[in-house]
């Protein structure tokens, strides 16, 4: 970005500010003429008044230059005054601009963009610009006038004189010429850097209790070295090419001095000038040189603003993916059905996520998405809300693709729970509000009744008024579905959309929050997406996906007789049987036969091992273990999810390689051997695991050692 960029792109923001700007032009206007007056003025003290000894001439330049002198000092608080606003106005302006445009960016920007880089284009970067901008009039604006002014002036008493000092111009001007654009590339690159470092430090503090588990410290301090490290080489860059302009400026001035210094004496000397022009010209001379270094000065600020701008630009100028069309109409209440229309869909260009999916939701049915994990459910969601748009089909409600109907509308039809539901840290009323601004107290009540969360609201000792704590930390994970339940039925939605709403809950919760949802759910159209089947078992209809297509869809009891993905699904995960308080759980034995390293043992000591496997309870975000620890138990997953997490060979870093589920198994291979294990594992909810240690299978395996030596035998191969 070029310095007259950076203008252009501030320009709209001062634009309402244009008859300040034409009031501050001409205090500077009367400052340049003073600035300029006063070493003109040593031509008349000294040829026409000391020379001539004309006391009164002297004196009459002196007060004059006195009462100007005050005059303009007036003026000049009056102009700083008036500037800092426009200043701290248009800077508001673009600040307020950029926070506006995110606000109406659609969710692949954000999936796209690292918060701690956004922010630090709030601050860092703005506060270039507003620095730039700040200093702009004593650094650059009168710097430029008085050389304008001066320059005329020179002319005026000696156009010999003034001509040699000219010549010099393009020596102070070739240093900066070269430098500058370089010092501008090398400030845009820094803020990048300052932007990344920023969103490792935030990635970080969210990354605490991740951290920790893993003994994560030494790689992560490792990398920010090195990013810290490569941000201070940068700015020593930018520095070196700020002071390199600089410098390359002011020794061309001090070049120039000594010129003008010699010609000068020279031309009183040889009779071709007048000692008070001299004396005049000197003085003119210094302040141009001064205005001029101060120029150069500037310059290094200006370039850090250019690299701001420009980044502030990116955020200001960022395309919006989902707009309302312009002949956009507002969506009348839902009343018949939703369409997908032989939708396809990818997050980018290259993968595909969704493919010919076709299929029909009528009004006050009851449907599922259902699937494994990454089948594409969410993703099925994201184009109700349009959160995105299909590549190629669409999706109708009430045979209005919803590419042409207004975005608000659409999502005035729809109460949403997502899995986690963000609170704002402001109290719990407002925090329900948010579900239809403009409800009264008594609608917010009531919906909290209706989600069930009111008689524990009203327990709390600022009961409505507590506020939520940080992303609604004050509250359990059950308490702040719950809110967010609250807060979807304040809507009234003719639509109800459940992304996996209970699924991150321990089955106590689930079961109790599955209850409110039924009841809350008739007379409305739901839509819910879970992983878990059990769920979806009174649904109208069950839609199952698998790799982004729709492969069955039907009643649980047709899909139970079908026999597909669905049937083998519900097959994984029942034979689990979890007590209803949900800290209990069983396993059959001929659910057992499913995991293949047990597939081959006989009926009679699968029987026997049923019984062995023990309950064990974690809560969302707990390290069960660690790759490279010794394996001593393997694990099956009653209810929730775990991700399975690998260290990459190339940078260490860790990287998320599956996720597991309900009716999912680990760790295997430590029922055999006690090898290290090579993966982590780490909740992503709350989890119920059956584990069995290796200690009883091996008891139970000695009635059987002919078995335990083919096992091993495979397992070797494998
Ligand atoms: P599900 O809800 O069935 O578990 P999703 O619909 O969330 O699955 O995801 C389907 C696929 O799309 C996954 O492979 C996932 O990695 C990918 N995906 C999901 N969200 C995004 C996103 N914002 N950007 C890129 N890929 C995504
Ligand atoms: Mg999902």
């Amino acid at each position: 970005m070029s310095f007259s960029a950076l203008f252009c792109e501030l320009r709209p923001f001062a634009r309402p500010w244009r008859a300040l700007l034409v009031l501050i032009g001409f205090i500077l206007l009367a400052e340049m003429a003073f600035n300029a007056a006063l070493p003109f003025s040593f031509k008349f003290i000294v040829d026409d008044a000391i020379l001539k000894k004309d006391g009164r001439l002297l004196a009459l330049i002196v007060v004059g230059l006195a009462v100007a002198a005050i005059l303009v000092s007036a003026l000049g608080l009056l102009r700083d005054y008036l500037y800092a606003r426009v200043t701290a106005n248009a800077i508001g302006a673009v600040r307020y601009a950029m926070f506006s445009r995110l606000q109406y960016q659609s969710l692949s920007y954000f999936s796209r963009s690292r918060s701690g880089d956004l922010l630090a284009r709030f601050s860092g970067d703005l506060n270039a610009v507003e620095s730039a901008l700040g200093s702009a009039l004593a650094w650059a604006v009168i710097p430029l006038l008085d050389v304008a002014s001066h320059t005329v002036l020179l002319f005026i008493l000696d156009w010999r004189l003034a001509l040699a000092a000219l010549l010099v111009c393009p020596i102070i001007i070739i240093g900066p010429g070269i430098f500058t654009p370089r010092a501008t590339r090398a400030s845009i690159f820094r803020r990048s850097q300052e932007g990344g470092v920023l969103a490792a430090i935030q990635e970080n503090l969210a990354a605490q209790p991740t951290v920790k588990a893993l003994s994560y410290q030494l790689p992560l301090l490792d990398k920010f070295r090195r990013d810290n490290e490569d941000l201070a080489r940068s700015t020593r860059r930018v520095s070196l090419l700020g002071a390199l302009v600089e410098r390359s400026a002011g020794s061309g001035t001090l070049l120039m001095q000594v010129i003008v210094t010699g010609a000068g004496a020279y031309l009183v000397y040889s009779g071709g000038m007048s000692l008070g022009e001299l004396v005049a010209f000197q003085a003119l001379f210094v302040t141009l040189s001064s205005s001029l270094i101060y120029l150069a000065q500037y310059v290094p600020t200006l370039v850090q603003a250019a690299g701001g701008m420009a980044r502030v630009s990116e955020v200001l100028q960022a395309p919006t993916q989902i707009n309302d069309a312009p002949d956009a109409v507002e969506l009348p209440p839902f009343s018949q059905e939703i369409h997908f229309q032989d939708v396809r869909f990818g997050y980018n260009e290259e993968t595909r996520i969704l493919d010919g999916i076709d299929l029909v939701v009528r009004r006050g049915e009851n449907v599922a998405f259902v699937g494994p994990s990454g089948s594409g459910k969410s993703t099925i969601v994201n184009l109700l809300m349009r959160f995105f748009d299909p590549q190629a089909g669409a999706v109708k409600y009430d045979g209005h693709d919803i590419c042409s109907v207004t975005q608000k509308s659409l999502r005035a039809n729809i109460g949403i729970v997502f899995q986690e539901n963000f609170l704002f840290n402001i109290s719990l009323r407002e925090n329900i509000r948010i579900g239809r601004l403009g409800a009264t107290d008594a609608e917010v009540e009531a919906a909290a009744r209706a989600a069930e969360i009111h008689d524990f609201i009203l327990a709390l000792p600022q009961g409505y008024e507590t506020p939520a704590g940080e992303r609604g930390g004050r509250l359990s994970g059950g308490q702040r579905q719950r809110i967010g339940i609250a807060r979807a039925l304040l809507r009234n939605p003719p639509i109800l959309i459940l992304d996996e709403a209970t699924s991150s809950l321990d089955p106590a919760t689930e079961a109790s929050i599955n209850a409110t949802l039924s009841r809350i759910g008739k007379n409305r159209t739901v839509i819910s997406v879970t992983h878990r089947l059990g769920s979806a078992i009174a649904c109208d209809r069950i839609f199952v996906l698998e790799h982004g297509r729709l492969c069955e869809s039907g009643t649980h009891a047709e899909l139970i007789k079908h026999g597909g993905l669905y049937a083998r699904l519900a097959l994984k995960q029942q034979g689990i049987s979890i007590s209803k308080d949900g800290d209990e759980a069983k396993v059959m034995a001929a659910r057992l036969r499913s995991v293949p390293i047990l597939a081959d043992l006989p009926e009679n000591l699968l029987e026997k091992l049923a019984p062995q496997f023990c309950p064990e309870e974690y809560p969302a975000g707990r390290l069960i273990f660690q790759e490279g620890d010794a394996g001593d138990r393997f694990y099956l997953i009653a209810h929730g999810s775990v991700e399975v997490l690998r260290a990459s060979a190339a940078d260490g870093e860790l990287a998320r390689v599956a996720v597991l589920q309900d009716g999912d198994h680990f760790g295997e291979l430590a029922l055999l051997t006690h090898a290290p294990r090579n993966a982590s594992i780490r909740t992503l909810s709350h989890c119920l695991m059956l584990t069995l240690p290796r200690t009883h299978f091996k008891t139970l395996l000695s009635q059987a050692p002919e078995l335990h030596e083919r096992l091993l035998e495979r397992y070797r191969k494998d």
